[in-house]
């Protein structure tokens, strides 16, 4: 069985709520599970093993559905209830299977004085580190710290970490997953949302992932597509805060748009691209 958790608040703190996921449940909810229950146990399993930091939850025209009395997030959880409420939640419509969670990113290091480490801050680090505390909750939410102490040593670590969408297709997995980033994930790099296509229900930015699909699993798309495409952002941004990102893409004799093309394809262009990164970005 597949467990997931999500911190949740309990009285003045916080607590850590785990569950195990409620795979019949899931084979009521959704046609392909019912089909294909072996192919969800699959996807659960994998993405609590690789992705800790995801939740399996429903969705309906590729927005996630969420608690009517706390906003919270609904979870397959002895049945399909929210997370923090324990409203039970029945779905009267089409439902998709969705799985929500982070995907946190080093950027950068301070001392306990608040002063960088040289060496190991991006510029996009440097520009954001005093608005990080002043920042709305939904744009706060893509930051944590870890340390002083421990592994962090007597640093603090900081990390991006964006919120990501994975929705699963009526006929998985025949077709690709609909993988979403938040308006958040744009404004905060500083990058335009080019190459990427607006959903405006969904209220997020889907992602071109396969020319042809490969039949592979979320985990999967997750490690091969948007690991990869959000390194590249964080480069992208570093270049857009040191306010040199259209020079080194017009030295490569690319644009913010056929940029993404060019990443993690490896070769030549791959490689003119760090070689620019590195000319114009010191850490
Ligand atoms: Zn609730």
């Amino acid at each position: 069985m597949a467990t997931n958790k999500k911190m949740v608040m309990a009285g003045s703190g916080t607590e850590v709520k785990s569950w195990e996921v409620d795979i019949d449940v899931m084979t009521h909810a959704i046609r392909w599970v019912q089909e294909h229950p072996d192919l969800a146990q699959q996807e659960v399993e994998e993405m609590e093993l690789h992705f800790p930091m995801f939740i399996a939850t429903i969705a309906s025209g590729n927005k996630a559905i969420s608690c009517s009395r706390c906003g919270e997030i609904l979870v397959w959880n002895d049945g399909i209830r929210c997370v923090a409420c324990n409203k039970p939640f029945v779905p009267r419509m089409a439902s998709q299977l969705c799985c929500i969670g982070q995907i946190p990113s080093i950027i950068g290091e301070v001392n306990t004085n608040g002063q960088f480490i040289r060496g190991k801050c991006r510029p996009f680090f440097r520009r954001i580190y005093p608005r990080i505390r002043k920042l709305p909750a939904n744009e706060r939410r893509y930051f944590f710290s870890v340390g002083p102490g421990g592994e962090a040593g007597e640093n603090i670590i900081f990390y991006f970490s964006p919120v990501v969408y994975g929705i699963y297709p009526d006929n998985w997995n025949r077709d690709m997953p609909t993988i979403l980033l938040e308006d958040e994930y744009f404004r905060l790099l500083g990058i335009p949302t080019e190459h990427v296509f607006p959903d405006h229900y969904a209220q997020g930015y889907k992602l071109c992932n396969y020319a042809s699909w490969p039949r592979v699993t979320l985990r999967v798309t997750l490690q091969q597509r948007i690991v990869p495409r959000i390194i590249m952002d964080l480069m992208l941004a570093d270049l857009q805060s040191v306010g040199r990102l259209h020079e080194a893409l017009g030295n490569m004799g690319t644009n913010t748009h056929s940029v993404y093309n060019i990443i993690g394809r490896g070769g030549r262009q791959s490689r003119a691209f760090e070689r620019e990164y590195n000319i114009h970005v010191k850490l």
